[in-house]
């Protein structure tokens, strides 16, 4: 593993899904997983002090001390890398290997077996090329479904005909692995999917759900997205039609700039029925504002400066790819940066005593500017006069 090292003379502990796929693939992994055959809460505690357990699912997360069986996280220098957690400390998440099932389709597994084998572990993972194992002391690889040849032949492939029922969740994973990778389906793992939308059970852990568009949208890619739209997969967010829209997606973003952890929603929008998933308040106010904008008549510069104005950039993203991007560029290309240069502390000094009329005059004036945007302070107080 060229990006940690890691010490084990126990020979159970294994580099598991992502991290090895990506080694294997030469690019930078995100996060590193790893697994110990047999049961980590019971065995791995000697490796250092436990900073967090998780009996239901037999996890544990492991501030390293010095042992001999295990070193901390250091890459290829011998720098000590900050902790998955990102806290400083050198930190690891060990998983038990477990079986799990499923009793409520679409909620989150049940651990049914702690400490199983990695044969028996495998079978709750999603992709074959999500499922292998590099062993930390020897790294010897272990390939139980498939994986490496799936990987050399660029295929997400399913372990097992339930697993789309059992966490629709996957069928965007699915999706987000294809476009970062440029892999394809494999065409049972593809049926399996198209049979699932055909009849997709809502009562499901949309939190998940949510997780994973944020990782898939946020990807910002408008050949990703139209895939999203036209094999049906957004319908895991919403039963209404949906359309690919004729804006590309990407350009706007790419030069208006929003958040970047709100990209997803500039795309999730567009199917605008979010109501299944829980939006924070700053993602509610990216859709009050579109919806707000959407209804506002915008007839004039003046119109359209004031419904735009204090918009969310996102918001106006959106208003451009489902309303009018014409209309939604002239605002951000022509009018955005416009603002008079009178306050009211300059009328208050002209003489004019503080009054609600303040606002009329500031509304006067930015009517003049837009029409007239070269217009200097001593311009707009010419007015200002005129209008008292
Ligand atoms: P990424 O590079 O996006 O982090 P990853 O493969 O590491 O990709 P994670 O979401 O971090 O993905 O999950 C780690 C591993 O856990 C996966 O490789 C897979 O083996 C397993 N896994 C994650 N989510 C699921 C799921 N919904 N169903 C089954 N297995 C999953």
């Amino acid at each position: 593993m060229d990006i940690i090292s890691l010490k084990d003379t126990s020979n159970k502990l294994f580099y598991v899904g992502g991290v090895v796929r990506d080694e294997l693939l030469g690019i930078k992994s995100l996060d590193v997983d790893i697994v110990y055959e047999g049961n980590a809460i019971e065995d791995c505690s000697e490796f250092g002090e436990l900073v967090r357990v998780n009996p239901d699912f037999g996890t544990i997360r492991v501030k390293l001390n010095p042992h001999p069986n295990f070193s901390h996280f250091q890459d290829e220098n011998g720098e000590i890398l900050p902790s998955p957690g990102g806290r400083g400390d050198t930190v690891v998440d060990i998983a038990s290997t477990r079986t799990e099932t499923y009793p409520l389709k679409g909620h989150l597994p049940v651990v049914d077996k702690i400490g199983v084998s990695l044969k028996e572990d495998v079978m709750r993972r999603d992709f074959t090329v999500n499922s292998l194992y590099k062993s930390v002391s020897t790294g010897e690889i272990f390939d139980f479904t498939g994986g490496l040849e799936d990987l050399k032949n660029k295929i997400i492939r399913v372990l097992h005909d339930e697993s789309f029922v059992d966490d629709p969740t996957r069928i965007i994973r699915a999706l987000k692995f294809s476009h970062r990778f440029g892999f394809i389906l494999d065409a049972r793992t593809r049926a399996l999917r198209d049979e699932y939308l055909q009849n997709i059970n809502y009562d499901m852990c949309f939190k998940r759900v949510k997780k994973e568009l944020i990782e898939t949208l946020g990807l910002n890619s408008d050949e990703l997205f139209k895939e999203f739209i036209e094999s049906g997969i957004y319908k895991l967010v919403t039963p209404n039609r949906v359309q690919v829209p004729s804006t590309t997606i990407k350009n706007l973003i790419s030069q208006y700039a929003p958040e970047s952890e709100n990209i997803w929603l500039i795309y999730a929008g567009i199917l605008r029925d979010l109501t299944r998933i829980e939006l924070t308040r700053k993602e509610q106010k990216i859709l009050d504002d579109f919806a707000a904008l959407e209804n506002s008549g915008l007839n004039d510069d003046f119109a359209i400066y004031k419904a735009f104005d204090g918009k969310e950039i996102e918001s106006i993203i959106l208003f451009a790819v489902l309303c009018d991007e014409k209309l939604a560029r002239h605002y951000l290309d022509d009018l955005r940066g416009i603002k008079i240069a009178t306050t009211g502390k300059h009328l208050e000094e002209a003489g004019f005593e503080p009054s609600p009329k303040y606002k009329e005059i500031f509304d006067f004036l930015l009517n003049k500017k837009l029409k007239n945007p070269k217009m200097t302070l001593e311009n707009e107080m010419a007015l200002v006069k005129e209008f008292f």
